[in-house]
């Protein structure tokens, strides 16, 4: 049987309610930011939210999913087209993988047209920061409408 990688989804709380429609079949299908799957199978071993700002679940969440073996914890693409972004997603990031050992992924599903065009509008992700921060979830028009 050929090796998965096993994958956590962190959402940001304002989602709390979602299914995980998007992540899940961009998961499946390998889009955005699971792209880096395509040649790869995965298992999903954790699904969680951070519960609320300021993530007080982030710590506990990541001890979860390492005792199922997690290795790649991705945080949900709410996380960076939300209104606000989340202000923690660094210290988050660094803390996971300073305390886990595991890599952290910005992102899952690509980003949605709609919310490309109102942070462009209201000027979100001008620093510099965010061209990194957005490259696996940022694809192209065609899958970003698909994911409208
Ligand atoms: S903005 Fe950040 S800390 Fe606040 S609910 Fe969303 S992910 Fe959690």
């Amino acid at each position: 049987m050929a090796e998965k990688t096993k994958i956590g989804i962190i959402i940001c709380d304002r989602y709390r309610t979602c299914a995980g429609g998007k992540c899940l079949r961009s998961m499946r299908n390998r889009e955005g930011a699971f792209n880096r799957y395509k040649d790869k199978d995965v298992e999903l071993v954790g699904y969680t939210t951070c519960n609320g700002c300021p993530g007080g679940n982030i710590e506990y969440a990541g001890d979860e999913m390492v005792k199922n073996g997690v290795q790649v914890i991705h945080f949900a693409t709410g996380f960076l087209v939300g209104y606000p972004p989340c202000p923690y997603i660094d210290t988050f990031k660094q803390f996971l993988e300073y305390c886990y050992g595991v890599e952290v992924v910005l992102g899952t599903h690509p980003i949605p047209q709609k919310y490309l065009e109102m942070h462009q509008s209201l000027g979100t992700w001008e620093d510099g920061i965010w061209k990194i921060w957005l490259k696996d979830t940022m694809t192209d028009e065609v899958t970003r409408l698909a994911y409208n």
